[in-house]
């Protein structure tokens, strides 16, 4: 079974519904579920819902407490943007409990790395807050849970459009944890500045780089060859996970950003190369955002096409190379004192 790619799709997460005219709906999960079900070669892991000891690794009980409360109501608001519904609370556990579902059939070797098909998202979700269409922070929470099986050096790279600020802050004083985000800046949710590099134990354990609108396959580019890649590989981690949003998608109805299938395809390539040199292979990818059902099935199906050993990375399609030189030298000015004679 070595080498082999998992894949978790459970319709069961359908059931969380944030609401008319919401862009986190379930059409997004469905999509998924009718282009993947059946697909040949991919070891299916079923979800299962989540222990309330596993999501408060992460999370305050308090927040646990009204979540699961949140179920007795019709609708209930976090914020104007976080909706649940009776259904949301399952849905949510079932988000977590697959992606560390998907991490231990990893760590036991029966797959090599696999795809969380989940939702909620989750980057957003602060230890003791739901916010933007997040109530648990399933990349959190399946971090954390590796560290207790022994993990020593986790990765994190958040490539969807906006800044995974419950993840920067659950892991910034941890050095265990090298938490990498590309997104749109200024952007929701405000936090993401290059200079938000980690405090105390984990100053240079953070590393943002924060993209303006227009930006795309190239600088994202740019942004791995010369800062991700040199930080991943000097960090070595042995496990990768990857946010995978695709709301950085250039059809995204959220973003401005500009990234195409070669973007996607770069990316998880090379993620997938770093988890095979200091990781012994070991990468799972969940899904966070990406609002375009087009732009998010091509990104899924792009992403395993890589973790499934494609070497396929075509030309870069949009943006252009010579426009991330501000960027990267002001991600390089921020994070250099950490990475000597790396950048
Ligand atoms: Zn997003």
């Amino acid at each position: 079974m070595a080498g082999r790619t998992g894949l978790v799709l459970d319709a069961r997460m359908l059931a969380h519904d944030p609401g008319r005219g919401h862009p986190e709906r379930p059409e997004r999960l469905r999509a998924l579920v009718d282009h993947l079900e059946g697909a040949p070669g991919l070891e299916r892991i079923g979800a299962r819902v989540a222990t309330e000891d596993e999501i408060a690794r992460v999370h305050s009980p308090a927040l646990v407490e009204a979540v699961a409360a949140s179920s007795r109501y019709t609708r209930f608001a976090f914020d104007p943007d976080t909706m649940t519904s009776p259904g949301s609370y399952e849905a949510a556990r079932l988000a977590v409990g697959g992606a560390l579902d998907l991490c231990d059939a990893v760590l036991a070797g029966a797959i090599r790395n696999g795809f969380a098909c989940v939702r909620p998202p989750g980057h957003h979700a602060e230890q003791g807050r739901a916010m933007g269409f997040c109530l648990f922070n399933n990349v959190a929470i399946a971090a954390a849970h590796l560290r207790a099986r022994g993990m020593e050096r986790v990765l994190i790279v958040d490539w969807d459009l906006h800044h995974g600020n419950g993840t920067q802050h659950t892991f910034e004083s941890d050095p265990s944890v090298l938490y990498v985000s590309t997104h749109q800046y200024p952007y929701y949710p405000g936090t993401g500045a290059a200079d938000e590099v980690g405090k105390g134990a984990g100053a240079g354990r953070t590393l943002n780089v924060p993209f303006p609108a227009g930006f795309g396959d190239q600088e994202f580019a740019r942004a791995f060859d010369e800062l991700i890649l040199p930080a991943a590989r000097a960090f070595a981690p042995d496990f990768v996970l990857i946010s995978a949003g695709f709301d950085c998608d250039h059809r995204d109805p959220l973003g401005a950003l500009q990234v195409t299938t070669s973007g996607f395809a770069r990316m998880a390539h090379a993620l997938r190369t770093v988890a095979d040199e200091t990781a012994q292979g070991r990468l799972v990818a969940l899904l966070e955002g990406g609002y375009d059902l087009h732009a998010i099935v091509e990104g899924v199906d792009t992403t395993l096409a890589a973790l499934r050993g494609s070497d396929h990375v075509p030309p870069p399609q949009t943006g252009d190379a010579r426009r991330a030189t501000g960027v990267i030298d002001a991600v390089r000015a921020a994070q250099e004192s950490y990475w000597p004679g790396m950048f």
